[in-house]
């Protein structure tokens, strides 16, 4: 049985900085201290929590003497300033593609041009990027809620990072057709959850079985399950090799293997030699 990767699998670019960062912290010899779980990945959490590194819910939560992370999603202005009053020490680990985001924000806010931000209003990424233009930003979920919008004065249109291209354009059009004044559209898109489905995609037609590894709550790993599984019938989520029943494999000559952009490398290689031990060519015993 061949087993063969995604060309595109496992961390992104801002979640592989975030978890160096915070293992420079601990190399450091810090007692390290995230705003909320650094990435959706339980095992990688557990790993981290034996080196030390514990979630903290709020700023307030902070010891004295204690270094303070800020994940990849960002916060606002007023968290990081809290943050850094009550920590000896902060590590920003805001992605860079999120930082972009923010500036953009603010720098509308301060020209008081209002930010139409397309995204989830509940995600931590966009109560972050609010809280950079305080009193002049939206966050909405798609074109239906254009209209519920105010008057706009001369907006910036941006959006969440992880959002499809088609939900951005489609509301930045309708942002357009809202207000006669002049509308400034930047695709804040990141390419890292786009580059990890079309390269399932394109493994997914070649494959008997495709093992998507990743957690059950990480929304990226749900839709390159659900990408996956448009062309190969045989597609399963799992976390660990825990999960894999070898009854699945009787008969598959080539399994395709991708992980979602929180799942550590350590992980994937670890399901990846289980998936190469397993000798699928005979059915497994049957079960009492
Ligand atoms: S998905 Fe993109 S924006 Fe989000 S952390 Fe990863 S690289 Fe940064």
């Amino acid at each position: 049985m061949q087993v063969l990767l995604a060309d595109e699998y496992g961390f992104c670019f801002g979640v592989e900085r975030a978890v160096e960062m915070v293992e420079d912290a601990i190399a450091a010899g810090d007692t390290v201290r995230s705003l909320g779980p650094l990435i959706h990945n339980e095992q990688e959490m557990d790993r981290l929590s034996t080196e030390g590194v514990a979630t903290i819910s709020e700023p307030v939560q902070i010891g004295r003497g204690e270094t303070a992370v800020i994940r990849a999603h960002g916060v606002t202005p007023d968290v990081q300033r809290e943050l850094e009053d009550k920590a000896s020490k902060v590590v920003d680990a805001t992605c860079p593609f999120v930082t972009r985001v923010q500036k953009l924000a603010a720098r509308a806010a301060a020209e008081d041009r209002h930010v139409v931000v397309v995204g989830s209003p509940d995600h931590p990424e966009m109560i972050g990027v609010k809280g950079y233009a305080p009193n002049h930003a939206f966050v909405i979920r798609d074109e239906t809620e254009v209209s519920g919008l105010p008057r706009l004065r001369r907006p910036l249109v941006v959006s969440q990072t992880t959002i499809k291209a088609k939900t951005f354009f489609d509301t930045a059009e309708a942002v357009r057709s809202h207000t006669d004044d002049e509308v400034q559209v930047v695709n804040t898109i990141c390419s890292a959850t786009r580059d990890r489905q079309d390269a399932a995609r394109a493994l997914a037609g070649m494959v008997d079985a495709f093992y998507i590894i990743g957690g059950r709550h990480s929304s990226n790993s749900v839709k390159l399950l659900a990408v996956c599984k448009e062309q190969c019938k045989k597609s399963f989520l799992i976390e660990t090799e825990d999960e894999i029943d070898a009854a699945d494999l009787v008969g598959v000559e080539r399994v395709g293997v991708t992980a979602g952009a929180s799942t550590p490398d350590w992980l994937i290689q670890k399901i990846v030699a289980h998936l190469r031990s397993l000798s699928p060519k005979e059915a497994p015993p049957l079960k009492p």
